[in-house]
C-alpha cells in the first residue's frame, strides 16, 4: 500500500514526514513516470495553487491525475490542494481538476492576515489544531459533498465519496487525526 504526494511545490515533506511516522510507505509525483508506480491514495499539498495548476500541466500529470480522481483514487487535498480539487473557486476564473462538487474562496481570509492558528472540532476526529496560512475556505458544497468542520461559520473541510479537503495545514502540527482519516477513507 503506497500513498503518492504531488511535489511540484509548496508543503509536500511535511505529509510524506506524517506518513511515514504512521508506517505507510510514501513516494513523491514529479514528473511522468512517476506515475508508472501503482499508488493507492494521493495526497496534494498546499501552496500556491496557481503554481502547481501551471505545472501540472506542462509536465503532463494534469490529465492522467484528473482521470485517476475521477475514477475514485483517494486523495486528501490541503490547502492549494483544496483550491485544485474544487469545482469552482469563487475569486479566480481558473478551474483545475474540478473533481469536488465546491466552490472555494481563495485567500479568503485576505493576504496580510490570512494566517492563523485555532483548535475545531472534525467531524469523526474530535478536536484538533488547524494551521491557517493564506487559506481559502469552502463558500459552499452541493449535496453530495459532507461538511466536516467550519470555524466561525466558514466550511473548513469537506469530504465527498473519496475526496477529503481542509483548508488548514494538519501537516503543520504534530497531531496525525486527518492524516489517519484520510487513510481509513483509502481503506489503507
Ligand atoms: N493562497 C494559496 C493559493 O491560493 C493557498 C495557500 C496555501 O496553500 N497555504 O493557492
Amino acid at each position: 500500500m503506497k500513498v503518492a504526494v504531488l511535489a511540484l511545490q509548496g508543503a509536500f515533506i511535511e505529509h510524506e514526514q506524517m506518513l511515514s511516522r504512521l508506517g505507510v510507505s510514501s513516494f513523491e509525483i514529479r514528473q511522468k513516470k512517476d506515475l508508472e508506480q501503482s499508488f493507492d491514495g494521493l495526497i496534494i499539498p498546499g501552496g500556491e495553487s496557481t503554481v502547481q495548476g501551471k505545472l501540472l500541466r506542462e509536465l503532463e500529470l494534469f490529465e492522467p491525475l484528473r482521470q485517476r480522481i475521477e475514477k475514485g483514487l483517494p486523495v486528501f487535498g490541503t490547502c492549494a490542494g483544496l483550491l485544485l480539487l474544487a469545482k469552482k473557486i469563487e475569486n479566480d476564473e481558473r478551474q483545475h481538476f474540478a473533481t469536488m462538487d465546491i466552490t472555494a474562496k481563495r485567500n479568503a481570509y485576505g493576504r496580510q492576515l490570512g494566517s492563523f492558528y485555532t483548535e475545531a472540532e472534525l467531524k469523526g476526529i474530535g478536536r484538533i489544531p488547524m494551521t491557517f496560512i493564506r487559506a481559502p475556505f469552502i463558500a459552499s458544497v452541493s449535496e453530495t459533498a459532507e461538511v466536516l468542520a467550519t470555524v466561525d461559520g466558514k466550511i473548513v473541510a469537506a469530504r465527498q465519496d473519496n475526496q477529503l479537503v481542509t483548508s488548514f495545514h494538519p501537516e503543520l502540527n504534530e497531531d496525525l487525526s486527518v492524516h489517519r482519516y484520510f487513510l481509513k477513507m483509502a481503506g489503507l
